[in-house]
């Protein structure tokens, strides 16, 4: 009985974990933030979510193939987890995308999380594991929005998303900070 509940345990950890980076996956992620939502809700409190998108990972993908390709998505999603603490939730959103819930934080502590992951991930050599060769340095965008009060999933993804749009457009390796909604 005790195994059974331990393999179920186990089975359960698996369908929330995304098997390349080990992060939570999507689905695990869609579930955090409707209790993150349910909660700051109830509760009035505030949290801001980040949204993380290398740059350019189609030509590094292009260049050195979908090996090295996976082994940066490994290194952002280990800077990420190290870059974060306590509550915070790093999952993959999707390709090389990356969501942060950052519980009971505001907008401009969610820009110094997200400026401090940033210049972790760009400051690390990207190094060939066959040939030890150095194969360059990545970066990425982020994106992030702080809950605004009564708005859903959607709505709090989108802007979070639109200020990641920003980023990527004013010409990437950097944060925005996404705006309040209009009321
Ligand atoms: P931008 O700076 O605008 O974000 O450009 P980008 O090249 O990063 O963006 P784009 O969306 O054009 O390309 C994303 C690429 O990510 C496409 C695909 O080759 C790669 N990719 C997505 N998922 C995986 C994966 O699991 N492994 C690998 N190796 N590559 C992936
Ligand atoms: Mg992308
Ligand atoms: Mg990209």
């Amino acid at each position: 009985m005790l195994e059974l509940q331990r393999d179920l345990e186990q089975v359960r950890k698996e369908a929330m974990t995304d098997g390349l980076t080990g992060l939570s996956n999507r689905k695990a992620f869609d579930a955090a933030i409707a209790r993150v939502i349910e909660e700051a809700n109830t509760e009035q409190k505030t949290f801001t979510l980040l949204m993380v998108d290398i740059d350019h990972f189609k030509t590094f993908n292009d260049n050195f193939g979908h090996q090295v390709g996976d082994q940066v998505l490994r290194l952002v999603a280990r800077t990420v987890i190290e870059g974060v603490k306590g509550r915070d939730i790093a999952s993959r959103y999707g390709g090389e995308e990356f969501a942060v819930i950052l519980p009971e934080t505001s907008l401009a502590a969610g820009v110094v999380v997200g400026n401090a992951l940033r210049k972790a991930v760009a400051t690390k050599d990207v190094i060939n594991r066959s040939s030890g060769e150095k194969l360059g340095r990545i970066t990425m965008s982020v994106g992030v929005a702080e809950f605004a009060p009564g708005e859903d999933t959607d709505d709090l993804i989108e802007r979070a998303d639109s200020a990641l749009y920003t980023a990527k457009h004013n010409g990437r390796n950097q944060v925005a900070a996404a705006p309040a909604p209009a009321k």
